[in-house]
């Protein structure tokens, strides 16, 4: 058992985290500004966002890096690209501040901001979190799948989940647009 384990208990998990209809904080309390707003060019071939430095990049770009990894390393690849989502989901996680679930609302904004697709909250608990998200570019660029295709978003979901509700947690994607699904649904749990 690693001391990551799970008999911790969640510092930022008491059940009023969880409830959204707090008085003291209704969600038009800070409208926060958008992303595409603040994003700034230094002329120097960089875009900042708050310091932080963002790449536009069509989605076949990635999408054919993907099936590259894939082929010559088999199934093992999702994960190398889960692994990527998960490093940006994690910095994107520790820049933004607030109680859980404002963070987690305010991250998906910047993920629909930032093009990958119309992020919801299916379900939210100390021990699971499930996002749905519409209109996913890597699975509209990758074209019909046997399976799921959007491991950079699986690997961004399981690094909110495991910052937000700090404890180990595993995301796996559940529904996929690539396979013939409606949406993409991705499931992480403690
Ligand atoms: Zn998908």
């Amino acid at each position: 058992m690693s001391p990551m384990g799970a008999k911790r208990p969640p510092r930022n998990a008491d059940s009023s985290t969880f409830r959204r209809d707090k008085k003291s904080q209704p969600m038009t309390e800070h409208p926060a500004p958008s992303l595409l707003a603040e994003l700034r060019d230094d002329g120097h071939g960089r875009l900042l966002y708050r310091g932080s430095r963002f790449l536009l990049i069509r989605p076949e770009t990635l999408v054919a890096a993907q099936r590259a990894v894939e082929a010559a390393a088999g199934p093992g690849a999702a994960e190398c690209f889960a692994a990527g989502g998960r490093a940006g989901g994690a910095r994107a996680t520790a820049a933004v501040a607030g109680e859980a679930r404002e963070r987690l609302d305010r991250l998906l904004k910047m993920g629909r901001e930032l093009g990958w697709g119309e992020f919801g909250v299916e379900s939210w608990n100390p021990a699971r979190l499930v996002i749905t998200v519409k209109h996913s570019p890597f699975a509209e660029a990758h074209g019909r799948s046997q399976g799921p295709v959007c491991h950079l978003i699986r690997g961004v979901v399981e690094a909110f989940a495991e910052q937000l509700l700090r404890r180990p947690m595993q995301a796996s994607e559940t529904s996929c647009e690539a396979a013939g699904d409606l949406i993409c649904r991705f499931e992480a749990r403690a």
